[in-house]
């Protein structure tokens, strides 16, 4: 199978009528409609052999992945995903990988209505590249740069599963098999929170998507808005869903494993915003109706940095750095 074949077969499917797309895969350059009064937003995602992820994953996870959080920034800007392109560098034609990859990307796709539009693939270091297109109306989007003093602290859904996994994996943490498939679910199949990135337009000052965990990435919020913050990390740790498994014993999991991967995890794919206290009935509201739990960690503070606090109020001494590709 070459190029073109392939790229026929596994990436091209016709433009859905009436949708943002107007012209997709086979000419030089893809044709995208934005609604009028919106805002594009694009974003970028790579995924690289060994770094990424482990060269044996599952395909459709990959193909999953790969997507998945590249919508997440979508997600954390409030935008509704619209189209992506896909780069693809691949050491051979292996065709059951390929009908894998593709079936977990386009089964992502469907489920938020984006479609393929284009993309480029080459042979080499298996390597992929995704850029997404999402709308947003005009100046609507969630920055980070919106957080002010007094307002909260949001995380949704469950953190640092995915990095207790991968621990697990690299032979550094042992971990009961049941355990340890639920959080291989978090690290290879994580859930962009779309939905709930849309209703928080309006209600969360400042947003972002948490992919090298949540103590630096909460950082960026921070630097951005010109703020500080204290985080409650007994409230975090608690939102570690392997913690509460009935095969994990306290003497497998105590303490510092929780607040390590909890707060220096990465890999979450959840959404940390902050918004004002008297939007706490709305973000409920946005949470309910977006079908995803969210939990207030924190409060924004006017003094600059970053503070732990435990659930007394004690100060924690902030071990927690994130992941960092150059360090
Ligand atoms: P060009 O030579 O103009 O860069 P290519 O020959 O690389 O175009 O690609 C042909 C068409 O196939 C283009 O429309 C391109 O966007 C699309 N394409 C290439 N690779 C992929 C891919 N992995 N997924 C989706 N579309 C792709
Ligand atoms: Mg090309």
């Amino acid at each position: 199978m070459g190029e073109f074949d392939l790229i026929a077969h596994y990436f091209t499917r016709p433009v859905r009528p009436g949708g943002a797309a107007v012209l997709g895969v086979g000419d030089d350059c893809a044709l995208l409609a934005p609604s009028p009064g919106m805002q594009l937003a694009i974003s970028s995602d790579m995924l690289v052999e060994g770094r990424h992820f482990f060269a044996d994953v599952d395909p459709e996870a990959l193909g999953h992945k790969a997507l998945a959080v590249n919508l997440s920034d979508l997600a954390a800007c409030g935008a509704r995903p619209l189209a992506f392109t896909l780069a693809l560098s691949l050491p051979r034609v292996h065709e059951p990988w390929l009908a894998g990859f593709a079936r977990g990307m386009w089964q992502l796709a469907d489920a938020h209505g984006c479609e393929l539009v284009g993309g480029d693939t080459t042979q080499g270091p298996l390597n992929i590249c995704i850029t997404v297109f999402g709308e947003v109306p005009s100046g609507e989007a969630l920055l980070r740069s919106g957080a002010r003093p007094g307002d909260d602290l949001y995380v949704s859904g469950t953190l640092g599963d995915a990095r207790l996994a991968l621990e697990a994996l690299l032979g550094h943490t042992p971990l009961p098999a049941d355990v340890l498939a639920r959080a291989r679910q978090r690290l290879e199949r994580p859930t962009p929170r779309v939905a709930l990135g849309l209703q928080l337009r309006g209600i969360a000052s400042s947003a972002m998507d948490l992919s090298d965990g949540l103590v630096g990435d909460v950082s960026h919020i921070l630097t951005a808005s010109r703020v500080g913050v204290a985080i409650n990390v007994d409230l975090a740790t608690n939102l570690i869903a392997s913690s509460a498994h009935p095969s994990i014993g306290s003497s497998q999991f105590d303490t510092e494993l929780s607040r390590r991967c909890v707060l220096s995890g990465g890999d979450d794919y959840e959404l940390a915003f902050t918004a004002p206290t008297a939007q706490r009935s709305a973000v409920a509201a946005a949470a309910a109706a977006s079908g995803t739990a969210v939990t207030r960690i924190g409060t924004v503070l006017a003094e600059p940095g970053l503070r732990l606090v435990d659930g007394q109020g004690r100060p924690v001494e902030n071990r927690y750095a994130s992941f960092d590709h150059f360090r």
